[in-house]
């Protein structure tokens, strides 16, 4: 029988390169990162960290429920889109707010209330549960709030630099705003502002709301033109021998202006193929399963990067990847764009629809790659 200590704890040696690490070591980061530890032999130069999990970023715990984001400061690289993972208790509401940023949204678990007024004063509110998304434009005011049974979901905003601590909260500039002056805007007298909040609330407990068609307000100027509600689970994806995707951006989720996605399932032993983005960078947040992907950045630089559930993972413009599923059950990933369309470039249809002898001759492919590349006319996530 092996030596169990052996057995479990990876070492940094592969081929007769490395040696032991007796530690101090974080054994258990070890073990989830082993393409970190043990790099495929094709690894080389120096690479920006393209990984970071929301495991390892702060918890705001609250009375109505907790967040926790990734941003460009917990990962430095990630400058175009920012991710906050939130939970709310039943009725718990996330305070009326609004920010400099869009607002993209998946539901992961359980349902919420959202409601939001634009700047031509139409109005929407609708339930959301999960597998559904809503997008706000920067700047439109909007809330949140948990339904019977509670809700988390995942935030993209549209700029590395967002955080959640930074968001424009209405009981704040209540607290903040001169009692006269609150009276002469309401047309009341100042006493009757005598209860309101010391500071803000940002995430506070209430009770479950009525019926949606009970809470809803008739506005004069209507409702907003686009819908800033989107079904992206019961999409129809695109099926491929690896996988599955459904691809949601503003040809069929038109409010979403300015982020767009691709909700991606890869079988286990599969992968997502050889690709790049002509777009923006790439951010993804990993929903469920295990896999790694590979970054290659040009002149011999090339890394590789392990992911499981709540990791977040992201690409630089341009750089080629792939994603391989590495463990027994299906790897289910967003791949989020700071782009109004989602686009990909394949590598294998890039090849397939340039002159044979050409790309031949360039990698020495042999008659058995050449007839595999015929086949590639199809990108593998594209309808
Ligand atoms: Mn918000
Ligand atoms: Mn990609």
């Amino acid at each position: 029988m092996a030596d169990p200590t052996v057995h479990d704890v990876p070492q940094p040696i592969r081929d007769g390169h490395g040696a032991t690490d007796n530690g101090p070591r974080n054994t258990p980061m070890d073990i989830q990162n082993p393409n970190l530890l043990v790099p495929p032999k094709e690894d080389a130069g120096t690479l920006p960290n393209m990984k970071f999990s929301f495991s390892q970023a702060h918890m705001r715990l609250d009375a109505g429920g907790w967040a926790r984001e990734v941003t460009q400061r917990e990962l430095p690289i990630a400058t175009t889109l920012a991710g906050v993972n939130m939970r709310l208790k039943p009725g718990a509401i996330r305070e009326l707010h609004w920010h400099l940023q869009s607002e993209w949204a998946y539901v992961l678990e359980g349902s919420c209330r959202i409601s939001a007024v634009d700047q031509e004063g139409r109005n929407f509110l609708e339930d959301v549960t999960a597998g559904d998304l809503w997008f706000f434009p920067r700047g439109i005011p909007h809330h949140i709030q948990a339904l019977a049974d509670g809700v988390e979901f995942l935030l993209v905003f549209d700029d590395g630099e967002f955080s959640e601590n930074n968001t424009f909260q209405i009981s704040d500039w209540f607290a903040h705003t001169p009692r006269s002056v609150l009276a002469k805007n309401f047309g009341v007298a100042e006493e009757d502002f005598d209860s309101l909040p010391e500071s803000e609330l940002y995430m506070f407990n209430g009770p479950v709301p009525p019926a949606l068609g009970s809470d809803r307000i008739v506005s004069p100027a209507g409702d907003v033109p686009r819908s800033f509600k989107h079904n992206l689970d019961s999409m129809t994806p695109v099926r491929t021998s690896g996988g599955t995707a459904r691809i949601v951006d503003s040809t069929n989720f038109t409010a979403s202006t300015t982020t767009s996605a691709a909700l991606v399932e890869i079988d286990p032993g599969a992968i997502r193929e050889l690709h790049w983005h002509p777009s923006n960078d790439e951010w993804q947040y990993y929903v469920s399963g295990r896999g790694r992907m590979g970054v290659f950045a040009n002149s011999g630089h090339n890394r590789t990067f392990d992911f499981r559930a709540g990791d977040v993972g992201y690409v630089p413009f341009a750089m080629g990847h792939y994603i391989e599923n590495t463990g027994d059950t299906p790897l289910r990933l967003l791949e989020m764009f700071q782009a109004p369309r989602f686009e990909d470039v394949s590598l294998a249809q890039w090849m397939a629809l340039t002159p044979g002898e050409l790309v031949r001759h360039h990698l020495n492919l042999n008659d058995k790659v050449m007839a595999s590349l015929r086949k590639e006319k199809q990108p593998v996530f594209r309808p």
